[in-house]
Parts: structure tokens; C-alpha cells; sequence
């Protein structure tokens, strides 16, 4: 008799998107004449950066070629990817990172999931309220939560992010271990200051705990005194892992491409106090459980560092974000509040009623779809998010018919 994992039994099953589904579908019947624009996803909408797919066809070719084919990879990633991002996402920036501290993989799902897996099962866990789900399930997949009781798990900590402080949590009133931060966040758009990421870093400093940043909206922030990285804070790389990933940066959603920074100066603890250093855990795990991402793969994200890579990217973030500040403009004019939108393709808008009534009466009255904020977690509750992954045509449509129900 195989036991099961029991902690798998605690999980809520994923209401979030399969309900959005259902509801659509359920839309689609009953008018099929109606015309339905998704704002509700995370998916980016354009094409890759041209510079990415000449170098992913370049990269094809040296497969097909017995002189130029590569078999398995090293498991960290390529020097050459490893080496643009120490320099282009860090160095440039003040923030000193070594490409040997650079974990290339295929996703910031994966990675973020994974990192758990290093930490003792007691240790406690700070999440934010509304969160990515990842964070909280992979946890309570380990074990580290109690039940499901009151819409939250027992035994997590969950980090209130709410219009009192502006989506950026307090530091927390009883000591945690592991702290999840985002920023630019999913769902609310926030982003951090330095001397709010400072607060935290300073808190894992003298509470002995870490934080996994999860930066993978990071190209999204547009005002340059707002921090990309948690390294651009001094002291972090002893309490910080750091999560990026291609996929909003570069449309890289279906190509998969992320990394994961784990400085050599950030360590954890046995039981007796004995510091290890996190780089040799991680390293450990992924080179046996992990064999590398494509090399065609690499070479196409290698190419975003390049000059016109570099250039199509931001080509690409502008579009998306010239979207996200019509949203915001056009929802605050009709009297709601928003958040997000200015550093982020992530709207949050309070919807003055609860979160699935405002989605009924989006989808319904407009037939554009959004997420509502309930599904992220309690803090969510009355609020809805708005995705600006989608072409100007459809934004402007949208937000035409949804100017009409609040007419
Ligand atoms: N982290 C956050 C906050 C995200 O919103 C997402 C994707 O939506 C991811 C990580 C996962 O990214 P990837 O496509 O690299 O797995």
C-alpha cells in the first residue's frame, strides 16, 4: 500500500481559472453572437523580439550540424547567457554579481517552486496577501502549513498588502524564516522603494531569515529610482535569493527561459548553527534533479543583451505598457481606484462590490474579461486585475465598451 502525501490532500484545487473558464464558456453559449476580450491572463500577446528568433534559427542550425551539435549542457546554464545577465541585469546597476552566482532554468514557476525544497519543514513562512499561488502551494505541498480554515492555510504567515500600505506589506509582528516578496507584484502592480526593501533586508538580517525575490516583472519599472533587484540593496546577497524570468520580459511565456540568483555569501542553518552556504544546496539539487535548458533556447535569450535585442525589448514593454496606463487612466476616470499600471502590466482595481459580481457584470455587460482578486487570496477580496498582455486594438475596444456600463 503506497501512502499518499497528505499534504497534497490539503490543497485547494485551482478555482481561480478553471471558474473564469467555465463562466466564459457558459457566456459563449448563451451568446454566441457576443464578442469576448480577455484581460484577465497573464499571457503575453506579441511575437518574440526578431533578434531573439534570428538567433533561436542560428542556434537550429548549429544542432543540425555533427561540427557544431551540442548534447547536455552545463547544468547552471551556459557561460555565455550567465555572463550577459551578471553584467547587463547587475553589474550595469551597481548590483555585483558573479555569473557563477547565475542559475539559468526553464521558468521562475519551476524555480520559485522548487526553492523550497532546501528548507527545513518547521520553518515559518511569510507569503503576500494577495499572492501568486505558487508560493503558498509548494509549501503546503512540504508540509510547512496546517489546514485550509477561513480561506488561508494554518500555520502560514500571510503579509497583508492592502491600500493602507500601498500593497507593500509590513514587516511582520511574530519572527518568520522565509519570506516570499514580488515586485512589480502579481497581482496589484505595486512595486517596492529602496528604503522599504531595505526594511526587509535589514529584517532577514537580524531575524536570521531569507527572502526569495521574485523580480519577474522587473522590466516593466519604468521609474528609475525604484529598485530592479533586491542586490541594488546593500547586505542583500546574504539574505536573498533572487527570481527572474524571460517570459513577460521577452515573450518568452512559450519559450521558457528564467534564472535564479543565489549569491555564494547567503547561508542557511543546521539545526546546531552551522552555516551552509545556499549556492552549494541549490547547485546540488538542480544538477541532479535539473539537465540544463536548450541550447537554442539560451542563445535566443542571450540575444535580448544584444543592441538590438535590447532595443526590441523595450519596443516590446513599451507596447504592453502603453496598454496598462490606458487602463488605469481610463478606470480612474470613471471613479475607481487603481493601482499598478505605471511599473507593471498589472492593474488593481477596487471594484466597489465584490470581486466575482464585478467580473459577472465585466463580462456580461462588456463581455471583456478580468481576474477577480479573491481568487489571490483574502486581501483580493473586492478588488479585480487587469492584464495589459494584449494588442492596442483590443485594450482600446474594451475599455470603449466597459465606459459604456459605467456611462
Ligand atoms: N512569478 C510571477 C510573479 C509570475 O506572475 C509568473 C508568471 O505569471 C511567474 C513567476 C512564472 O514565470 P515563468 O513563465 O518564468 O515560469
Amino acid at each position: 500500500m503506497i501512502r499518499v502525501n497528505e499534504n497534497y490532500l490539503k490543497l485547494q484545487s485551482s478555482y481561480l481559472f478553471s471558474e473564469i473558464s467555465k463562466r466564459i464558456t457558459a457566456f459563449r453559449e448563451s451568446h454566441p453572437e457576443r464578442e469576448i476580450i480577455k484581460l484577465g491572463i497573464g499571457d503575453v500577446t506579441c511575437a518574440l523580439p526578431a533578434a531573439c528568433v534570428a538567433a533561436f534559427h542560428a542556434a537550429a542550425t548549429e544542432m543540425g550540424d555533427e561540427r557544431t551539435f551540442r548534447g547536455y549542457g552545463p547544468e547552471q546554464g551556459y557561460e555565455f547567457l550567465r555572463e550577459k545577465i551578471a553584467v547587463h541585469d547587475y553589474k550595469e546597476r551597481g548590483a555585483e554579481i558573479e555569473a557563477g552566482e547565475i542559475f539559468i532554468s526553464d521558468g521562475a514557476k519551476c524555480d520559485v517552486g522548487n526553492i523550497q525544497e532546501l528548507f527545513a519543514e518547521d520553518v515559518i513562512v511569510a507569503v503576500p496577501d494577495p499572492v501568486y499561488p505558487v508560493y503558498v502551494d509548494t509549501n503546503v505541498m512540504a508540509g510547512r502549513s496546517g489546514d485550509w480554515q477561513d480561506a488561508s492555510y494554518r500555520g502560514l504567515v500571510y503579509l497583508k498588502s492592502t491600500e493602507h500600505n500601498n500593497y507593500v506589506p509590513e514587516l511582520p509582528e511574530t519572527k518568520v524564516d522565509l519570506i516570499y516578496l514580488c515586485f512589480p507584484n502579481n497581482p496589484t502592480g505595486a512595486t517596492i522603494s529602496r528604503e522599504k526593501l531595505r526594511e526587509w533586508v535589514t529584517y532577514a538580517q537580524k531575524n536570521n531569515a531569507l527572502i526569495i525575490y521574485d523580480a519577474a516583472y522587473e522590466a516593466f519599472i519604468k521609474d528609475e529610482t525604484l529598485p530592479r533587484s533586491i542586490f541594488e540593496i546593500q547586505g542583500a546577497k546574504e539574505v536573498a535569493v533572487e527570481i527572474r524570468s524571460f517570459s513577460k520580459t521577452a515573450g518568452f511565456t512559450g519559450t521558457r527561459c528564467a534564472y535564479t540568483v543565489v549569491p555564494e555569501a547567503c547561508n542557511v542553518y543546521t539545526r546546531s548553527g552551522t552555516a551552509v552556504p545556499l549556492h552549494t544546496l541549490w547547485l546540488r539539487r538542480q544538477t541532479t534533479k535539473f539537465n540544463g535548458v536548450s541550447y537554442p533556447v539560451q542563445r535566443a535569450a542571450e540575444a535580448v543583451f544584444s543592441a538590438e535585442g535590447k532595443k526590441q525589448v523595450k519596443d516590446l514593454i513599451d507596447y504592453y505598457m502603453h496598454n496598462a496606463g490606458l487602463i488605469r487612466k481610463r478606470f480612474s476616470e470613471m471613479g475607481f481606484l487603481c493601482t499598478g499600471g505605471d511599473n507593471s502590466p498589472y492593474i488593481w482595481i477596487q471594484a466597489k462590490m465584490a470581486s466575482w459580481d464585478f467580473f459577472n457584470l465585466l463580462l456580461e455587460k462588456a463581455g471583456v474579461v478580468c481576474t477577480p482578486g479573491s481568487g489571490f487570496g483574502k486581501c483580493g477580496e473586492g478588488y479585480v486585475r487587469i492584464s495589459a498582455f494584449n494588442s492596442h486594438e483590443n485594450v482600446e475596444k474594451a475599455l470603449h465598451k466597459i465606459s459604456d456600463v459605467f456611462r
